[in-house]
């Protein structure tokens, strides 16, 4: 059975929720998504994005050390 297109189902709901909580990182920016509120779970294909725009992301500087090889 199609799982698609029936958002008032509960089962449904109960999967974007899982969803969320095994990938709260947005597919989109990479950033982790605060609230289920805040993020548009794509059940059928368990990608989670931004619902909207994404926020801007701080500059970050990171530092990574090279990787040595031998
Ligand atoms: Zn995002």
């Amino acid at each position: 059975m199609p799982i698609s297109g029936r958002h008032d189902d509960p089962i449904l709901d109960q999967l974007a929720r899982d969803t969320f909580a095994l990938f709260p990182h947005c597919h989109r920016c990479g950033q982790q998504i605060m609230r289920f509120e805040d993020a548009d779970v794509r059940v059928h294909v368990q990608r989670v994005v931004h619902r909207g725009a994404c926020p801007t992301l701080p500059v970050v500087e990171r530092v990574v050390p090279p990787e040595t090889t031998g």
